[in-house]
């Protein structure tokens, strides 16, 4: 999926190196957690940080740890913005909380809800099964509102660490500005109870529901809204209070026990909210904080994701076109510091890669000491399902591209005869075992969706019901001696599929005809272009019986 030749790129050190590093940890338990907030549609990027966590538990337990993974979902978050696919007025919703935004479509709890469950319900696909944590219901837990607390009485602490942190980079005069700024802030704040808000204004301009005072002996918050001015002093419980992002990240760390988190590149720069949120964790609560794993972005035909955008490439629209296993090995053979590619127009060649690997893994193909002990190490982790004791032949993913598109004229029964025969043919198989079956469907589902969605103009293959007057017209005197003989080579049983194809032409040279225009003649009878797949095979694939009835109906 990368430019680079696959197998000089492969890097798997990091699952050794990442899994020493929180072993280190000596924890009874291994958490390893991930993120994110549910603002629309979720793009596949974040597959790459729950596979992360999951090849880290995976490799854990191997070694006889107990581990566990968990994913939260920032529900919590207020909208500052909408994707272009949303209907809702942001008007309506902006500042209010993911959890308090009404499902424009019906089927979920709120807004926040439906876009996380598009992602979770894809986890099980992807052979990942991370416990699912609302940062909404979080926050209601006493174990939250207790962190809540410590945060409010290390308020001095935590304006010192945003003071250095994001402060860093500020010249003199917007550091002073920025300190001016910190002497009254305090780091949480209110969901408005009269309007809903967390806060006012949009993008660019906005301004939080700040606490404006704390009471740590008889934990007393004063707050003003900012969106409808609704201001009050109750006590701490009675209030649905947030943390500002870079403490609300280190405070679920501490009341989850996380032991170790992956993080995209925009979080874990140096400085950025996972250091300022390790920091929180030393000094407010005192221990600290979990093994931070920085990784790379998942790019899409060369361009950064972004879950603002409109068309989004989620998990789901990956799980149409190609199988899970594909992503989860292309993670793997991937160092963290290197972004991932995903040229979606190469999804085949990738998963002739992908399957190649596998037949290295259970000794069917050839290759050199370091690729074999390499697969035996990586193939397991990337599995969705259980591991096979025997390997189970897949059906080439290109055959699948071509036949699929023939279902319709071939029938459903045929198209599946052609398969079973095509894995024969591949593998040298007598009969095809059960297994295998299984998998062909799902696999012209997805080489259906693929060509449909992706593929190139060469790639896709429409049959006509009846060749068109346009071919017709194009047809010389030559053209038809050609064709006439081509149906009567058709009809030799004796001929294999080399034979046939010298055969044809064979009988083009023998009345002018040049290598090329047969070539064209051919197509255009049986697909309307000029080009496409390899003759032969292509022949096989329509039957025989079928291309010959096909052209003679024109003679
Ligand atoms: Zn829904
Ligand atoms: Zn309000």
């Amino acid at each position: 999926m990368t430019s680079e030749a696959p197998e000089e790129e492969f890097s798997i050190h990091w699952i050794r190196d990442v899994t020493e590093e929180v072993l280190k940890r000596n924890a009874a338990v291994f958490l390893i957690s991930t993120g994110k907030s549910p603002s629309g549609s979720i793009h596949i990027g974040i597959m790459r940080e729950i596979i992360i966590a999951d090849v880290i538990k995976r490799e854990l337990v191997r070694t006889g740890n107990d581990a566990r993974t968990m994913f939260v979902v920032d529900d919590y978050d207020p909208v500052r913005s909408f994707p272009a696919s949303v209907s809702l007025n942001l008007e309506d919703w902006v500042g209010i909380p993911y959890s308090d935004v009404v499902d424009e479509f019906g089927c979920c709890g709120s807004f926040g809800a439906h876009y996380a469950n598009e992602l979770i319900e894809t986890f099980d696909a992807f052979g990942v099964n991370p416990e699912i944590i609302w940062t909404s219901k979080l926050y209601e837990t006493p174990e939250m509102q207790d962190a809540v607390r410590i945060c409010l009485k290390h308020t001095e602490v935590i304006r010192d660490i945003m003071i250095e942190y994001v402060a860093n980079d500020f010249n003199e005069e917007q550091k002073e500005r920025y300190i001016e700024s910190m002497k009254n802030w305090y780091p949480a704040s209110v969901v408005c109870p009269k309007c809903g808000h967390l806060q006012a204004g949009a993008k660019g301009a906005i301004t939080p529901n700040r606490i404006t005072s704390y009471n740590p002996e008889s934990d007393m918050v004063s707050f003003e809204c900012q969106a409808c001015g609704h201001s009050d002093e109750v006590t701490l419980d009675r209030l649905r209070i947030k943390l500002v992002w870079r403490v609300d990240w280190p405070a679920k760390w501490h009341v989850l026990n996380v032991t170790c988190e992956p993080a995209g590149k925009d979080h874990s720069v140096k400085g950025g909210s996972y250091d300022t949120g390790l920091e929180v964790s030393r000094r407010v609560f005192d221990w600290p904080g979990p093994v931070k794993v920085p990784y790379e972005w998942v790019r899409i035909g060369g361009r950064d994701m972004s879950t603002s955008e409109g068309i989004v490439f989620t998990p789901r629209v990956w799980l149409s076109i190609a199988p899970p296993e594909l992503y989860r090995y292309l993670l793997l053979k991937t160092d963290l510091t290197r972004a991932i590619n995903i040229q979606p127009e190469r999804i085949p060649d990738m998963i002739d890669e992908y399957e190649r690997f596998e037949r290295v893994y259970y000794g069917v193909e050839d290759a050199n000491e370091t690729r074999r002990e390499l697969a035996q190490l990586v193939y397991p982790l990337c599995l969705s399902g259980d591991l096979s004791p025997e390997y189970i032949p897949k059906l080439p993913f290109k055959f699948a591209t071509v036949i699929s598109q023939l279902a319709d004229i071939l029938g459903h029964e045929a198209t599946l005869e052609k398969c079973e025969q095509a894995l024969k043919k591949q593998y040298g198989l007598e009969e095809v075992p059960q297994e295998a079956k299984a998998l062909i469907e799902p696999r012209l589902e997805r080489a259906l969706y693929w060509v449909r969605g992706y593929g190139s103009e060469r790639d896709r293959i429409e049959i006509t019901e009846e060749v068109s007057q346009d071919v017709l017209s194009t047809l010389t005197d030559p053209d038809r001696e050609f064709l006439a003989k081509v149906v009567e080579l058709l009809h030799h049983k004796d001929l294999d599929e080399d034979s046939l194809q010298s055969a044809i032409f064979e009988a083009a040279r023998g009345v002018g005809i040049k290598d090329r225009r047969a070539f064209v003649v051919i197509y255009r009878i049986l697909i309307s272009r000029k080009s496409g797949p390899r003759l032969a095979p292509f022949i096989s694939t329509l039957g025989r019986g079928w291309v010959a009835d096909r052209i003679a109906s024109i003679l």
